[in-house]
């Protein structure tokens, strides 16, 4: 029989990496099993950004209004392939119920506990481990190309004050003094502090080899195919390449988490949330700080040696394709807002799988089937920022400990059918 002080934890991503770090500094035997390569899924290619105010979940009656005029616009920044899929009006339907405002002010709570702890667990994992990855605190800018929606944004920092999130609003001048890269066509644009940045690639790259000193083992191209039970409890996880013993088991697989779950006999509603980037030298005359181009939902940072832009949202299941049209709306977008010496060529495009819950809250939660089974997964546009303080929880979980921060937001029960 395995040890009870034995983990393995399925996905390698930035929620798995993460936990895999805060379970071995209290001393569990941790074993990372990834099916492709360590952190070359949704945590890889996406913008990088820390940030607390991003409180607010998608769900509001104006997006879903919005959802549904651009369902059948090709370059619309949300797009839903129309098709025939239970799994996904079943998430829609649970979407759009929890754009009542109860709800809402329920994801926010939830949402704010990770995101404004998220800055604090940055620093104290780069002080103690002396890490690089293009870290930096720089705040962001959100910027508008119509005045109407820049004034509109007073109501969304209206909601993050009542979580002591506030921002400047920069009429255009200011803006542009602020960050010259910005384009004549803009109309102002909203500046929140507390952002921070870095470079997922560089933190995938650098986690990595931090948890295989440490003694995490990580085992690639290996892929979790169910799992074999006995007495209410998983005794081993059943791979591609043979079986795998652990007296406790996480499952951080992201967007593919549905998947894996009907193995073990439930269904989450995650869905797969496509997104693109495109990523460039830094341009000498480009941003200096992360910004948000608010109509558009789309995203530049800007690093010490690239500039990458983000963003988009399709729900077209598990279509891996790079689409020329959504990968040019990238561009089109960042045209309106900047001037145009403020691009290279590119030189890389990217696509990967947001792990969308339809409230907007993670699943966080030990099954109630199977005691020894935790989820960490469901952590929609936001898990970078929501690793550590999904990892440092998960830890507090497997060894009882008094979590940092209340658990009960990110419950499975919220979905009644586990
Ligand atoms: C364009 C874009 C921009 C974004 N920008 C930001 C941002 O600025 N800030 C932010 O906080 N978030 C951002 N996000 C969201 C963020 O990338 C995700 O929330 C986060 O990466 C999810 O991490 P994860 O570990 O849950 O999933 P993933 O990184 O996808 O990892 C899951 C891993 O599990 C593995 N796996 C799956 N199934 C199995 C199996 N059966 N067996 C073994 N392994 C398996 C996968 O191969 C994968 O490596 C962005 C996302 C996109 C697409």
């Amino acid at each position: 029989m395995a040890k009870t002080n034995s983990i393995i934890i399925i996905g390698s991503g930035v929620i798995g990496a993460f936990t895999a770090y805060y379970l071995q500094k209290k001393g569990y035997t941790v074993t990372l099993l990834e099916k492709d390569r360590f952190g070359c899924g949704a945590s890889r290619g996406n913008c990088g950004l820390i940030v607390p105010g991003h409180i607010l979940p998608l769900n509001s009656p104006g997006n879903l209004i919005k959802g549904l005029a651009w369902m059948f616009k090709k370059d619309a920044p949300l797009l839903i392939k129309p098709r025939v899929d239970p799994d996904l009006f079943n998430w829609l339907i649970r979407f759009a119920l929890n754009c009542r405002s109860k709800n809402i002010m329920t994801s926010a709570i939830g949402r704010a506990a990770l995101l404004k702890g998220a800055i604090g667990l940055y620093r104290a994992f780069i002080a103690e481990e002396s890490l690089k990855f293009d870290w930096e605190i720089l705040g962001a800018l959100h910027a508008f190309c119509s005045f109407d929606e820049l004034e509109n944004y007073q109501s969304v920092d209206d909601f993050t004050a009542q979580f002591n999130i506030r921002g400047n609003l920069l009429k255009r001048d200011d803006a542009l003094n602020m960050e010259p890269a910005l384009g004549n066509n803009i109309a102002g644009a909203w500046f929140y502090q507390q952002s921070a940045q870095l470079r997922p690639e560089a933190l995938m790259g650098e986690l990595r080899q931090l948890l295989a000193q440490k003694g995490v083992e990580i085992i690639e191209q290996t892929k979790a195919t169910g799992f074999r039970t006995k007495s209410g409890r998983v005794v081993a996880v059943i791979t591609d390449k043979g079986e795998l013993q652990a007296g406790q088991f996480v499952v951080a697989t992201g967007a593919w988490t549905t998947q894996l779950c009907n193995a073990l006999g439930f269904r989450l509603p995650i869905q797969p949330g496509k997104g693109y980037s495109v990523t460039m030298q830094r341009p000498s005359d480009g941003p200096s700080m992360p910004c948000f181009f608010e109509e558009a939902k789309v995203v530049a940072t800007p690093w010490a040696n690239g500039l990458r832009l983000g963003g988009t949202m399709e729900f077209a299941g598990y279509d891996a394709h790079l689409t020329r049209y959504r990968l040019d709306a990238l561009f089109a977008a960042a045209k309106r807002y900047l001037h145009r010496k403020a691009f290279h060529e590119i030189e890389e495009e990217w696509c990967g799988w947001r792990p969308m819950t339809p409230d907007g809250l993670p699943i966080i939660d030990r099954s109630s089937r199977l005691k020894n089974v935790i989820i960490a997964a469901g952590h929609n546009m936001e898990g970078i920022s929501m690793a550590p303080g999904t990892g440092k929880l998960v830890s507090e979980m497997v060894s009882g400990e008094p979590p940092h921060i209340d658990p009960s937001p990110y419950g499975i029960a919220r979905f009644h059918n586990f």
